[in-house]
């Protein structure tokens, strides 16, 4: 088409995506790797990308050894519970014990961490989040990030990963295109750590209409991590773990501070209280682990995420909504009140706006909550993302093959929504996350393991072609629209978009059905998902605007894919509240206490399930 082909070679570390994961990447590769080319490339710019570009109010993984309140196993057996035991220990533990340093540098860097004015230590929202204020926490992480790197590429979308010719299932560089100039780009690199994003928008969203891009986690998230790496071969898991968040309707603001921090709770649309209501139900699906026998909480565990969402689903669905969050007592006191907006003004601005542009003063009403349709990611209370080694030290033999966070592909790594089974990062575990992940990435190069790489050029080439093909059949057959954008020889992203978010929602279990599905469903949506791959092949684009979604898509397709196959393969309903599979309602600890794992082959596109073994490795209290 024209572009121009930009080549950067002899890149050491390639940061691809730099959210919290790649920045904290970026900034430790320098450490190990003094004299390494150290590259990033971002689809945005890094000043504000990723899940925390437009700020936050918490960071919600700190541990405060220092001050001796929680230490690294106590997180692994929250996060353990919290999953309803579907956690890797090697990894949540690894995070843990490293989190506590990513956090007290933040604070170093001019991020506002909030004090307790008595005892000296972090203002706490609850056991493990700590307040900010952090509208500017990204643009100051990103600093330490480009200040580390050689070279910051913004605006690229990276649309593939290179591979090694010489040797099989090795990694060798990314490719992709500026979305502001079309060029095209190539990255050399012996390592890749993907710092890409977790998915939204694949399922169809409660916001549609004038509404529409409003969504919980960042609208941008497309899915990229996973595409990227289930498309070089990468094997995935826990990718049937999507996450349904409670939150407040219609602006998605969290309510993590607010039930924490403000001791604000729910009620019912008659004003009564209805959780306790639905466990005792709910021990018969998930067993006495996480219930007494009477169905009631365990006083000293927390309630896992998904469960909670399960009494709200259900008192909805039995007529008694809607869910609200009882506001009114909390606002009554100024100070509370003004912490209850700065939560918004701080992170999510448009719950603020929303409340006020359809006039609702928290203090004076109770605000509606909502359960969201599902995301896939794996850094809050959800753990999808790539089967990676852990540390050498904790690890067992199956979860270790070398190098911390390196993925089933050599020299891949992975940081933040990427790394699979490690929910509760947050933002400054994926920070940690990309720093250990930088860390064995240098260690890999200086062992020698990125000798010899050699990208031949009809590789190269072939990508070009391959990116550039949506805006090729654009102008091939433009002339042939019969009404309005229809096109009887190609669909465009945003049709494509639509069509992905019905059939994960009808077949795979979102909002729509309430968030049901089985055997039979998960069949024919993946029957369809395969008519879809064919016609995605024949997407176009208008402009490089339009390639850009046509690139996200696909790598949303492309996750989307792998949660059919995990939702298939797991028979049972681990995560009440996430979603159920109906031909399969009770937690089945006897066959399916394990983790799954997936490989899509990357010349046939065929999937292999299996199971992989649950360690637990940190004892129960
Ligand atoms: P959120 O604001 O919902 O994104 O959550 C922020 C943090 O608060 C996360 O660590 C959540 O797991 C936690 N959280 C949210 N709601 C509750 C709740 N009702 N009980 C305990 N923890 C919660």
């Amino acid at each position: 088409m024209g572009y121009k082909t930009i080549i950067e070679d002899d890149i050491d570390v390639l940061v691809v995506g730099a959210g919290l994961g790649g920045t904290g990447a970026a900034f430790e590769a320098r450490y190990w790797g003094k004299n390494k080319k150290i590259v990033i490339a971002e689809k945005a710019n890094i000043d504000r990308s990723g899940a925390v570009a437009q700020g936050l109010y918490a960071i919600n993984c700190y541990m405060g050894t220092r001050f001796g309140e929680n230490n690294p196993e106590d997180h692994v057996r929250y996060a353990r519970m919290d999953l309803m035991g579907m956690v890797r220990e090697d990894l949540a533990f690894d995070m843990a014990r490293h989190v506590d340093s990513a956090v007290h540098q933040f604070e170093e860097w001019g991020l506002p961490i909030m004090k307790d004015p008595k005892k000296g230590n972090y203002l706490r929202e609850g056991r493990w989040q700590i307040m900010i204020h952090g509208e500017s926490y990204k643009p100051i992480v990103a600093e330490a990030a480009k200040k580390s790197a050689d070279k910051v590429f913004n605006r690229i979308c990276v649309t593939h990963l290179l591979m090694d010719d010489s040797k099989d299932n090795r990694i060798a560089g990314a490719v992709g295109f500026n979305v502001r100039t079309g060029n095209y780009h190539v990255f050399k690199s012996k390592t890749v750590i993907c710092g890409a994003g977790g998915a939204s928008n694949i399922f169809k969203p409660r916001s549609v209409g004038e509404g529409a891009g409003r969504v919980w986690y960042a609208p941008w998230s497309s899915g990229s991590a996973y595409g990227l790496m289930i498309e070089a071969g990468a094997k995935m898991t826990q990718m049937e773990n999507r996450i349904v968040l409670a939150r407040f309707k219609d602006g998605y603001g969290p309510v993590g501070a607010y039930f924490l921090h403000l001791k604000t709770y729910t009620q019912n649309g008659i004003g009564e209280e209805y959780e306790s209501k639905w466990f005792p139900a709910l021990t018969e699906m998930v067993g006495k682990e996480y219930l007494d026998t009477e169905g009631q909480h365990l006083s000293h565990k927390p309630i896992p995420t998904c469960l909670r969402n399960h009494a709200f689903i259900n008192e909805v669905n039995a007529g008694r909504g809607p869910i609200h969050m009882v506001t009114m007592e909390a606002f009554q006191d100024p100070h509370l009140e003004e912490i209850g907006w700065h939560n918004f003004l701080g992170m999510t601005v448009g719950q603020a706006v929303l409340w006020a542009a359809t006039d609702v003063d928290p203090k004076y009403e109770n605000p509606e909550l909502t359960t969201s349709e599902p995301y896939v990611m794996g850094s809050h209370a959800t753990g999808c993302g790539a089967w990676c080694s852990g540390p050498e030290d904790v690890s067992p033999d199956e979860y270790f093959w070398g190098y911390n966070r390196m993925t089933t592909v050599a020299g891949l790594f992975g940081a933040g929504d990427a790394v699979g089974g490690t929910p509760h990062a947050f933002s400054s575990g994926s920070f940690t996350e990309g720093r250990l992940a930088a860390k064995a990435a240098c260690k890999y190069i200086d062992d020698g393991k990125a000798e010899g790489i050699n990208v031949s050029e009809k590789q190269i080439a072939d990508l070009k072609k391959k990116i550039y093909k949506p805006m090729e059949t654009y102008t091939v057959y433009r002339n042939e629209i019969v009404a309005g954008s229809v096109n009887p020889n190609y669909i465009n992203p945003r049709q494509g978009l639509d069509r992905l978010q019905k059939m994960m929602d009808e077949y795979c279990g979102g909002f729509g059905v309430n968030y049901m599905t089985n055997e039979k469903l998960l069949q024919i949506g993946l029957k369809k998902m395969k008519v879809f791959g064919e016609d995605l092949e024949s997407i176009a684009a208008e402009d490089i605007h339009e390639l850009l979604r046509a690139w996200e898509l696909k790598h949303r397709y492309l996750t989307s894919e792998s949660v059919f196959q995990h939702t298939l393969f797991r028979k049972e309903t681990r995560w009440p509240g996430y979603y159920y599979r109906g031909d399969a309602m009770k937690l089945d600890d006897e066959n399916w206490h394990v983790l799954t794992v997936s490989q899509r082959d990357r010349n046939t596109g065929e999937y292999t399930m299996e199971k992989a073994p649950l360690y637990h490795l940190v004892d129960d209290e």
